[in-house]
């Protein structure tokens, strides 16, 4: 049952898509322009609120947030109307004469609920396919990033149609409230515990949903590469964002036999890109909360070796850190890390490594370095994740064409581009046929000839 007293909003979203606003091509052009009006005129804003958060530096604001969105807007707009378009089908001679076709529909009010380690791009980029597929939403970004969750309910109001689209703050407990009204599209990210309980009270309403989770995303580094670029690529995937990133590589697998330069490259490269105290680099950000920085530390503790290693409680401040000699029954392994802990396994034989792979858990990427063409389709071949990167990481999240999602308990479901624009739509089939003929083959009584006739005809034209 609705329960509008608690959440007014809801009632004023349902009626304007009752009413069809947000389904006319203009409405949604229209809002994905003001969507990006925000993200330019408020850039420094969202700079400063991102930063207050956990210090991320305007530069990688800039590349993982605003950047990002705004890239996202400008593929929506430039594709929207062929997406948008109906698309005919031919009609079986049996059913003719008729005009079939099918178009993608929006479901109507849709919640988002956002994690905090990309907090403008995780409630956002739902929510410009949410609008492009011509729904009302309600955006709730994550309380743990305190600062631009207030930036977006205060800040977007003023540029979107507050008649469509809400945004409302909270924890745990107002995100349960809302799960307890009747939305029809939840679209989730976060920790796989949470997920299950979204699941769970999305199935209380039988509502469709996304789960974008985490887990533990391998990188494989083979012997048949430059080592070089593999460890600055690794370098700056893992401690970007320090480590709090879905898609970060959350554990190494490394040819035994290039092991010990691998290592020395990516202690290279992290004196490069942070200096020999990364605590004072402006573009390493910190720990989220006292909560993640205590986890990190534990898990500090309990591994033998490592490089980096130094914490700060007063700051949240974990150092880029290497762990090594790690095997994968070690508690370093049990859990998606998050965090600028990077744990290296090495191996002798690419099918052992797979297995540990396909042991570990489905993650949402998977990374592979090898020049080797018939190792990376091997690779490929041998092992399930959400996406995979040979060669780099992180940019299969950023290409709008890619869908980008997970598999098993990383999630299901997925978005960007096309993919986001699906995801906030369903398939409608609508069949036209003319009143006239109306033979009587198809109503009863049918008695013996009609049903040989029957058999022959419905079964020959499909
Ligand atoms: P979280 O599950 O703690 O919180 C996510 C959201 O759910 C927040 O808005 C929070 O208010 C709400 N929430 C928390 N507990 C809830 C409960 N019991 N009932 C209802 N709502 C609740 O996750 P987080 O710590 O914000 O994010 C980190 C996790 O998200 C990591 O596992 C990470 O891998 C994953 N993640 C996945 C993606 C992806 O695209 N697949 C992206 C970013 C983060």
């Amino acid at each position: 049952m609705q329960n509008d007293q608690v959440f007014p909003e809801l009632a004023v979203l349902r009626k304007t898509f009752e009413q069809g606003i947000t389904r006319d091509f203009s409405w949604r052009r229209s809002q994905l322009l003001a969507l990006e009006a925000f993200l330019v005129e408020r850039e420094e804003d969202i700079a400063d609120a991102v930063h207050d958060d956990f210090r991320k530096s305007p530069a990688e604001t800039f590349l993982t947030e605003t950047g990002y969105l705004r890239g996202e807007i400008r593929f929506a707009l430039k594709h929207l109307k062929s997406w948008m378009k109906p698309h005919r089908v031919s009609i079986p001679l049996i059913y003719q004469p008729g005009k079939g076709s099918y178009s993608r529909e929006p479901y109507g009010v849709v919640l988002i609920i956002g994690a905090w380690n990309y907090p403008l791009n995780l409630s956002l980029a739902p929510l410009i396919s949410a609008i492009a597929a011509g729904n009302c939403a309600v955006v709730k970004p994550s309380e743990l990033a305190p600062h631009t969750s207030k930036l977006i309910a205060e800040g977007l109001g003023r540029y979107v149609d507050r008649r469509a689209i809400c945004v409302i703050e909270g924890g745990v407990e107002k995100t349960k409230a809302l799960l307890e009204e009747r939305f029809d599209y939840l679209f989730f990210t976060g920790s796989q515990s949470t997920g299950r309980e979204v699941m769970h009270a999305a199935a209380r309403h039988l509502t469709p949903l996304t789960l974008e989770l985490g887990g533990k995303c391998p990188c494989i580094v083979d012997e048949d590469t430059d080592l070089r670029v593999a460890a600055r690529r690794i370098v700056w995937a893992k401690f970007l964002n320090a480590g709090q990133t879905c898609i970060a590589p959350d554990y190494l697998l490394v040819h035994e036999k290039v092991e010990g330069e691998l290592f020395g490259q990516m202690r290279e490269a992290i004196s490069d890109f942070y200096g020999s105290d990364p605590r004072m680099s402006p573009d390493y950000p910190r720990i989220v909360n006292r909560h993640h920085f205590h986890r990190l530390e534990k898990l500090l503790a309990a591994s033998s070796s490592w490089s980096g290693g130094i914490t700060d409680e007063d700051d949240y401040y974990v150092a880029p850190t290497i762990l090594q000699g790690v095997t994968p029954g070690d508690e370093v392994m049990l859990l998606e890390i998050f965090g600028p802990l990077l744990p290296v396994i090495a191996y002798s034989d690419i099918d052992a490594a797979l297995v540990t792979i396909r042991s570990v858990s489905q993650p949402l990427a998977l990374y592979l370095f090898s020049s080797d063409p018939k190792l990376q389709d091997k690779v490929v071949r041998h092992s399930c994740s959400g996406g995979v990167c040979i060669n780099d990481l992180l940019f299969q999240a950023s290409v709008s064409r890619l869908p980008f999602g997970g598999i098993g308990s990383s999630g299901f479901g997925s978005y960007h581009g096309k993919a986001g624009f699906d995801t906030f739509s369903f398939q409608r089939s609508v069949l036209k046929r003319s009143i006239f003929p109306d033979p009587d083959l198809r109503y009863p009584p049918y008695g013996r000839r009609k049903l040989r006739f029957l058999k022959r005809i419905v079964t020959l034209f499909h």
